[in-house]
């Protein structure tokens, strides 16, 4: 089942008076429970993807929620409380939904910090924090804007690897920006490719991995097929005719 899509989406901003073209008749869609990944040149669009799904175009069902580079954790609030305010801010402070909260905080390793603040964290549980506060409100879809930017190389995958678990075990459909190849392909189903701007989508690949038992990114890394999907992006991004 669909739960979003774009059928011949372009976008254009108002820049000193001209149309700034940025989006050219983009069209794609995302499954239940799948996994997108989009990369493309730095001005290309990506964000502005996101932006058109979060709020100026209607998905095809449900409500949509967004969660940005940076995890936006208030440091003079607990982490309980920090996930909470989701709920809070939409009057979902349930019965049901509090105890989903205890049983994510449970399974993902969170419960002994519940009253601790975000500073006393590491980088990879200050994003577990932000991603529970997200999936607390149950969003039809996840975005996720370069999510770990920020971290550094061994974090990264660390975290990676705990989101991954975490939205494949939720069953969130997720459309991840990234400008990192190798991010794109160890975590995604599908990868789309975009051109610089105005941007169209140039490939989109359907990405099939041979993996011994369950998948994670980190295990992607190693699968065989792995760096033919890079090589073939890698030439698809450079080759801008
Ligand atoms: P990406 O996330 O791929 O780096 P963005 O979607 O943020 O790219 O931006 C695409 C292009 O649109 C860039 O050239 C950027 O400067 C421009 N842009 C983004 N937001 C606005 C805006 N609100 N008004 C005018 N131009 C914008
Ligand atoms: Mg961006």
């Amino acid at each position: 089942m669909e739960v979003l899509s774009f059928k011949n989406v372009s976008k254009n901003y108002c820049n000193k008076g001209e149309p700034l073209k940025v989006l050219k008749n983009i069209e794609f869609s995302l499954l239940e429970g799948e996994i997108i990944a989009i990369t493309g040149p730095s001005g290309s669009g990506k964000t502005t993807i996101l932006n058109l799904i979060s709020g100026l175009l209607q998905p095809t069902i449900g409500e949509i929620e967004n969660m940005f580079q940076k995890d936006h954790l208030f440091e003079w609030r607990t982490v309980y409380d920090n996930i909470l305010l989701g709920l809070e801010i939409k009057k979902m402070l349930t019965k049901e939904n509090l105890e989903k909260v205890d049983r994510m905080l449970d399974v993902y390793g969170l419960k002994d910090f519940k009253d601790n603040y975000p500073h006393e964290l590491s980088g990879g549980m200050r994003q577990r924090v932000a991603l529970i506060r997200t999936l607390a409100v149950n969003p039809t879809i996840l975005l996720l804007d370069e999510p770990f930017a920020a971290l550094d190389y061994q974090t990264k995958l660390k975290v990676c690897d705990d989101m991954y678990k975490i939205i494949k075990s939720e069953k969130k459909a997720t459309i991840i920006v990234t400008h990192d190849i190798t991010e794109a392909i160890s975590i995604a189903d599908k990868v789309i490719v975009l051109s610089p701007r105005p941007a169209e989508i140039k490939k989109i690949y359907q990405i099939n991995l041979t993996i011994d038992g369950e998948r994670t990114p980190f295990k992607s890394r190693s699968a065989n097929e792995f760096k033919d999907y890079f090589n073939e992006i890698w030439q698809e991004l450079n080759n801008n005719v």
